[in-house]
């Protein structure tokens, strides 16, 4: 039964960097899926979404993923997250396959490698922006060990928050805040487990131009100063071209963008 000690963390990024390169990427393949089908059913009516998806993410590498809406983009996300199983096709993390992982195994792998955002930030109302940043801490430790821990747990959602910029707005709740604000908490509790994949739906299309800039700015550092890798999907294609490479998702398949 894999655990996360068997997924191992690449080496750093910084420990990749030739003298040379302006692309410091890990050559060791992050996250892959290989031929991915994935089939809709409503009632009797079959609705095919992928037909055959190869893809692959390097370690520490920014990839974004474009298409049109509907063109299953989110569908592919969450395969690639282990949120839902593919109806044919492999999904491999760090070379394991994971998608037939037992549900346990798959749910502990996803809160631990891999943390996700979304367009509409899915923030708890009720909650401060501390206490949603907290939030996946107190359901992976448990009771006890979230309060045995609390003060290192507070000081590590303070820390993220302070690098997203908003250390001012720790009591604030969701709608007290802008929709730049609200995305900088997502990111800071997609991160508090301090995963290896970013997994980004749409991250900035709720937001206007120029805060949708600032959120793509912070993903970007987190790219190279965290040896975070991203898979990010947009429908929009100035948004795409910040990232190290660009893939395509239509009629059901994945074509390379040059
Ligand atoms: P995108 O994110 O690119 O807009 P989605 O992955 O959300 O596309 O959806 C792709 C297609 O799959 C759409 O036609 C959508 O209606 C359909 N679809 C998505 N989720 C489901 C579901 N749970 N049941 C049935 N059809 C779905
Ligand atoms: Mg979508």
């Amino acid at each position: 039964m894999a655990t996360s000690t068997d997924f191992a963390r690449p080496a750093n990024r910084a420990a990749q960097i030739s003298a040379a390169s302006q692309r410091p990427l890990n050559s060791q393949v992050h996250l892959a899926a290989r031929q991915i089908h994935k089939v809709y059913r409503k009632s009797s009516v079959e609705i095919p979404v992928l037909r055959g998806v190869d893809l692959q993410i390097h370690c520490g590498e920014f990839l974004a993923i474009v298409g049109q809406s509907g063109s299953g983009k989110s569908t592919l996300l969450h395969l690639l997250g282990t949120l839902d199983a593919p109806t044919s096709g492999e999904v491999h993390f760090l070379g394991h396959r994971i998608d037939n992982l037992p549900a346990h195994a798959r749910d502990r792998l996803r809160n631990e490698e891999f943390g996700m955002i979304f367009q509409f930030y899915h923030l708890l109302p009720e909650l401060s922006t501390l206490e949603n940043v907290l939030m996946p801490l107190m359901i992976q430790q448990g009771f006890w060990k979230y309060w045995t821990n609390r003060g290192k747990n507070v000081a590590a959602a303070k820390e993220l928050l302070e690098k997203v910029g908003l250390s001012h707005r720790l009591k604030h709740r969701p709608r007290e805040l802008s929709g730049g604000e609200m995305q900088r908490a997502a990111i800071a509790r997609a991160l508090i487990s301090k995963p290896q994949v970013l997994l980004a739906d749409e991250p900035t299309g709720n937001l206007d131009q120029s805060t949708g800039a600032e959120i793509m700015q912070i993903l970007r550092t987190l790219n190279r100063t965290e040896n975070l890798s991203i898979i990010m999907v947009t429908h929009d294609n100035s948004i795409a071209s910040q990232a190290d490479r660009i893939v395509r998702l239509a009629a059901g398949k994945v074509e390379g963008v040059a």
